[in-house]
């Protein structure tokens, strides 16, 4: 609180001014402090107590029992209460507080007890309505007030003295600083093109069209020139910021509640209290909570739908994959059967390699024997003719000669011996077409390709079966003159043989078998229809398989449609297909397309 030292008997001590206060206590201003002469003792008052510096050079004691004290430097004055050995709620004026001029060469204290500040800028005086600064545009007789130079008169008249000449303030002319000036809204417009609204009346206007614009004036009669207003929007500023014009304009404010406020004071005194105006800009539909809430919601919405859509496509992933793998075990389970088909269409090509040669020898004996029988059979059947011509020469050796003609049906068994001969050649070359076929088929050869027409092969097959028919069957043959095709003769062959066998088969002891040959724009087709029962629907497909047969064991192999059916697409890039037979039956279908020119 104190200096260790004793003011009275410091010698650096340059004591300014020397003061008694309403209670009898003594205090010195000096440049190492604030001094008080109290109860016999000396106290010193420094920074450390709450002064802006050590170095004081004025002091007045004030009525109320409060000092001020200014500083050496130019630092304005602190006023204080002295309680309890403390000083308590300083109260610093300076620049801040309006003060022109920091530099203080006196302080004083009217009879009405505003505090009167004499500085190196003129004269400050603080009173309970607010502050007044004069100087010489006053009337004042000069600005630079000197050191102490101030009196209060009981009667409220003042005495200052400048470096230029005194300055008496008469009581009845000036009674103090005036009460700053009340501001009054001349007009206010929210929005763009609304009417002047009144300050009492709490605005509103929607925020798309939220502009401000204030007129305003301060309520004083005298300084015109020295008032000066500054405005705030409470709700977009915290500062107080000067106004120029006497208006203030605001635009695009966002929604909320504002609260304009313009202030006025005769500079440099204090700021009046604020006129305000409050107003309200209204948030758009879409700013609205609802507005907001709306969107959350439809935020949350599209967010289940989302989901909703994403677990619907997973289950349509998981059902595609299921098919998948129901698809792929399928074609697994078809490749294992196609692995054990394939193991036993090698055993039956082994099997067939033997059969080729076991058949070799007598095939050929029996192709090697039929030309010579059919010169035995020319030699025997002169030989009977010249025979019977010797022996007519007697009437009794012409009745034994048609006897026995007659008897042994010798005419029609030569004629017949000659046809027979003919199939089992035609037959014979036929087994022996098949056998090379064969083997070029083993060795992995190409069997040789003709261009022309199928139809002379497909007779020739129709005359060899047509000799094993039973009598209650019969074959008609429809042929068109067929356009040339490229196809291997031996192969077409073989497969009308077995569809031949197959309709003979399926039409037993009585019916008849229609084999036609025509042709369309893109192929030759060879049909072959039945009397017979027919295919079961559900068979259609499986009767093509290997080895799918419905005949007893030892009498069908299953292996026949098959192999047409490869002969015909593989081979002749054409179709073999079932059809309903108009007669019932079954109708087998052979495509081979023609030649494109
Ligand atoms: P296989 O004649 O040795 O049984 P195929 O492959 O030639 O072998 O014939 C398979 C099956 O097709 C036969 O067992 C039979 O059930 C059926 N089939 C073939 N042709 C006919 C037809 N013309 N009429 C009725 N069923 C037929």
């Amino acid at each position: 609180m104190t200096a260790p030292d004793d003011p009275s008997r410091d010698s650096a001590e340059r004591v300014a001014q020397v003061v008694e206060d309403s209670k009898g206590r003594i205090w010195a201003t000096g440049t190492r402090g604030l001094s008080l002469y109290d109860g016999g003792h000396w106290h010193r008052f420094t920074t450390a107590d709450g002064l802006k510096r050590n170095a004081v050079s004025y002091l007045v004691a004030r009525r109320d029992g409060t000092l001020c004290v200014s500083y050496l430097d130019a630092l304005g004055a602190s006023c204080f209460a002295y309680e309890r050995e403390h000083l308590q709620n300083i109260d610093h004026i300076d620049g801040n507080r309006g003060l022109v001029h920091g530099r203080v060469y006196f302080l004083g204290e009217d009879a009405r007890g505003s505090l009167w500040i004499g500085t190196g800028k003129g004269l400050d005086v603080f009173g309970s309505r607010g502050h007044d600064h004069f100087d010489e545009t006053d009337g004042l007789p000069g600005n630079d007030c000197d050191a102490t130079a101030f009196l209060a008169d009981p009667n409220g008249d003042v005495w200052i003295g400048t470096s230029t000449g005194i300055g008496h303030f008469a009581a009845d002319g000036y009674d103090g600083p005036m009460a700053p000036p009340a501001v009054a809204f001349v007009d206010v417009r929210l929005g763009e093109s609304s009417p002047p609204l009144q300050a009492a009346t709490v605005a509103s206007v929607p925020s798309q069209t939220a502009t401000l614009a204030a007129r305003f004036t301060a309520i004083a009669f005298s300084n015109e020139d020295r008032i000066e207003h500054e405005v705030r929007l409470v709700g977009l500023e915290t500062e107080w910021h000067a106004s120029e014009g006497r208006q203030a304009r605001y635009s695009a404010l966002a929604p909320a509640h504002y609260e304009l406020e313009v202030r006025a004071r005769v500079s440099p005194g204090t700021w009046g209290a604020p006129a305000r105006f409050p107003f309200d800009v209204r948030a758009a539909w879409w700013q609205t909570v609802f507005a907001k809430g709306a969107e959350v919601l439809a935020a949350a919405l599209a967010l289940a739908l989302f989901v909703r859509w994403r677990l619907r496509r997973l289950r349509g992933l998981n059902v595609e994959l299921e098919e998948v793998v129901a698809a792929r075990t399928q074609e697994l389970s078809r490749a294992q059967a196609k692995v054990a088909e394939s193991e036993k269409l090698s055993a039956l090509g082994r099997l067939l390699a033997q059969l080729s040669h076991e058949l070799n020898n007598p095939v050929n004996v029996i192709a090697n024997n039929v030309e010579p029988m059919r010169g035995y059979l020319a030699d025997l059947t002169r030989a009977v003719a010249e025979l019977r011509e010797a022996a007519e020469t007697t009437d009794e050796g012409r009745a034994r000669a048609a006897a026995l003609f007659e008897k042994l049906e010798l005419d029609y068994v030569t004629q017949d011996f000659d046809a027979a001969l003919n199939v089992v050649a035609l037959a014979s070359a036929r087994v022996r077409a098949v056998h090379s076929e064969l083997r070029a088929f083993m060795r992995g050869g190409e069997p040789e390709r003709v261009l022309g027409d199928p139809t002379s092969g497909l007779r020739d097959t129709v005359a060899m079966v047509r000799r094993g028919l039973p009598s209650a069957v019969t074959i008609r043959e429809v042929y068109e003159d067929l356009p040339p095709i490229s196809f291997h003769p031996g192969q077409l062959d073989q497969v009308f043989l077995n569809l031949l066998q197959n309709a003979m088969h399926a039409v037993g002891d009585r019916g008849e078998i229609v084999v036609t040959a025509s042709f369309t724009d893109a192929s030759v087709e060879v049909t072959i229809d039945d009397t017979g029962p027919g295919v079961d629907i559900a068979l259609r497909e499986r009767i093509f398989e290997p080895f799918f047969t419905t005949k007893d064991v030892g009498q069908g192999t299953g292996l026949g449609l098959s192999i047409c059916r490869r002969i015909v697409v593989e081979g002749h890039g054409g179709a073999l297909d079932l059809e309903t037979s108009p007669a019932g039956g079954a109708r087998f279908v052979v495509r081979v397309p023609r030649i494109v020119s």
